[in-house]
């Protein structure tokens, strides 16, 4: 097996077992702090199709497409625990990664991100390259900055009520 199967093999062993950690915390969450976590996972959501949907509706889809992912390039540590318990919440199956796919982000595939936009990192859905910001209108920059902000601040409540960093990278989770 040579170094880049090696680490693939890894990444995967440490994805099944960070994903195993997480069902476990938030299975065993008590009862207020699972009803309010789940509340801010909504907003969370919410605030991450804002965002998506703000850029789209500026024109970003061609001018992306047309890039095939630049910014996606090494995402592998995007993905935070958090952004399982969304998947969780929801009554999802978590996305499957393929870290073989290494530089390309092991949660894309020849068509793009295989996240749906409610349950993607917060890092890829605030992060607009200049030909993206380019498209936006000043008002529309105040309305993502807004709900920028927002999504900021309903990460860091969760991480408070849950007394954990739950915006840790997923794969990093059981390293520490
Ligand atoms: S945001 Fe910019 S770098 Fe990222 S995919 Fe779109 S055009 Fe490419
Ligand atoms: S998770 Fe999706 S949006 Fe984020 S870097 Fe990977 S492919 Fe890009």
């Amino acid at each position: 097996m040579d170094l880049g199967q090696e680490t693939h093999v890894k990444d995967q062993a440490l994805w099944e077992q960070a994903l195993a950690a997480t069902r476990n915390i938030y299975a065993r969450l008590p009862p207020g702090c699972a009803t309010e976590l789940d509340g801010l996972i909504e907003e969370i959501m919410r605030l991450k199709q804002n965002l998506v949907e703000l850029v789209i509706a500026a024109g970003s889809a061609n001018i992306c497409q047309a890039c095939g992912g630049e910014c996606c390039r090494y995402g592998r540590y995007h993905v935070s625990v958090l952004d399982i318990m969304a998947y969780l919440k929801s009554g999802a199956e978590p996305l499957t990664p393929d870290f073989s796919a290494n530089p390309a982000c092991p949660y894309s595939n020849l068509m793009g991100c295989t996240m749906a936009a409610r349950f993607r990192p917060m890092t890829c859905v605030v992060f607009n390259c200049q030909q993206v910001e380019d498209l936006l209108s000043p008002l529309q920059m105040q309305i993502a900055r807004g709900y920028e902000q927002e999504l900021r601040d309903a990460i860091g409540r969760a991480g408070q009520i849950s007394g954990q960093r739950l915006d840790r990278a997923l794969l990093l989770s059981c390293c520490s």
